[in-house]
């Protein structure tokens, strides 16, 4: 936190001046403009020689309130909020590459950022080499001299695999690239990545960080120079989040470390239940001391998070049945909903990748996600029980 206050003040009193009506929770500005005293105050205004709201494609007063406070939360100097996760992972790699431009990603990234680095930067000329997440030590031999950007997310979506954040810094450092990090799975309440060194921070706001399903929101925090790019590009293109789902999701975020520490509690208790049960291959959990990855977790991690990945006896059979006997779950591609959530990623949100891809980020046919919700643990675990059964 840049003032010295905690994490959970910062996110509740981080708010707006008060208007004249002095209201105590922040009004929602529904507006996509703003006026002006006079013509030289229009033209100051034009010129940025004022700092000052002027059209809400470049800010507006309840983005710059949820920028501000996600960027405490961050320990970020400034950020850029957007209509969706996909936009703040398109806009931040579009607004600081060029074509001939190089990235080395994790192999186990978002599906549609997969799809964005394979499919579509190759038409103007940027290309990405991937590394597997537990062979950290390959990236420097991707590295060319055209790489500009080391990407990763962590934990990971399905797989719940954790990278070293500190390993990743160092080697950014050492051969000058940016660090970006998608944070989503995290959220700041369990990781800032900044600390370990990441240039940029990227967040899918529809997750945790909402909460409760309602609003698609993205957001990338940094340096001051970064978002500078970041937010030239954007405020030309409009990938711009509007004042509503702003002003909700600030709300949200009041509640983000009471909200966390529930799902990461009931995920934890999730995973304990699903490594003693006999239907069940493995379980992975960042905070299970089985977890591959635990050592790391502990160090760069409060808690766990949300997301609970196993495997279900019985490959894709089994699976399916597993599916079709859940009565109380949502059957959902979303996660960090206050609604507990299953998915089945060889079939859905991960049916893009080859055999061999998903092989490599640890899909199996008959692998399981489970967004942990905020529902009794007790009730989550007994739907999951019968249909095990
Ligand atoms: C959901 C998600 C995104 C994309 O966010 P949207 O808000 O759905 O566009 C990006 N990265 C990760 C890790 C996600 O889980």
């Amino acid at each position: 936190m840049n003032d010295g206050k905690k994490f959970e003040t910062e996110a509740i009193r981080t708010q707006l001046e008060r208007s004249q009506f002095l209201e105590h929770s922040s009004p929602l500005y529904l507006t996509s403009s703003f006026v002006f005293a006079d013509a030289e105050d229009m033209r100051a205004s034009f010129a940025e020689e004022k700092d000052r709201n002027v059209y809400s494609r470049y800010s507006n007063p309840n983005t710059s309130e949820l920028i501000e406070k996600i960027c405490k939360m961050e320990g970020a100097e400034d950020g850029f909020a957007f209509s969706s996760g996909m936009a703040a992972v398109f806009s931040t790699f579009a607004a600081l590459l060029q074509s001939g431009d190089h990235i080395v990603s994790a192999r186990s990234v978002f599906g549609a950022t997969h799809g964005l680095l394979t499919k579509h930067f190759p038409k103007w000329g940027i290309t990405t080499s991937y590394f597997n997440i537990n062979e950290l030590e390959t990236i420097p031999e991707l590295i060319t001299p055209t790489t500009k950007i080391l990407y990763a997310e962590t934990p990971t979506n399905p797989g719940v695999d954790v990278l070293d954040l500190e390993v990743l810094g160092k080697i950014a450092k050492r051969h000058n690239l940016l660090l970006i990090i998608d944070n989503c799975f995290a959220t700041p309440y369990l990781q800032q990545p900044i600390k370990f060194g990441s240039d940029l921070v990227i967040h899918s706001g529809t997750k945790l960080m909402d909460g409760q399903g309602r609003v698609l929101a993205g957001i990338t925090v940094g340096s001051k120079v970064l978002i500078d790019k970041i937010y030239r590009f954007s405020r030309i293109t409009g990938p711009s989040l509007s004042p509503f789902n702003a002003w909700v999701l600030s709300k949200s975020l009041e509640t983000l470390a009471v909200r966390v520490d529930r799902h990461c509690d009931n995920a934890l208790k999730l995973a304990e239940f699903l490594e003693d049960h006999p239907k069940v291959n493995w379980v992975k959990y960042p905070f299970l001391k089985s977890h591959p990855q635990y050592e790391v977790a502990k160090k760069q991690m409060k808690a766990g998070g949300c997301v609970v990945a196993f495997e279900v006896r019985g490959g894709l059979e089994a699976g399916q049945k597993f599916f079709n006997s859940i009565k109380m779950l949502s059957l959902s591609a979303n996660l960090g909903d206050s609604r507990s959530i299953v998915t089945h990623p060889a079939s859905t949100t991960h049916n893009k990748l080859s055999a061999e891809d998903k092989a490599t980020v640890g899909i199996t046919d008959g692998t399981v996600r489970i967004s942990v919700g905020l529902e009794n643990i007790d009730d989550i675990i007994a739907d999951i029980e019968q249909a095990l059964g």
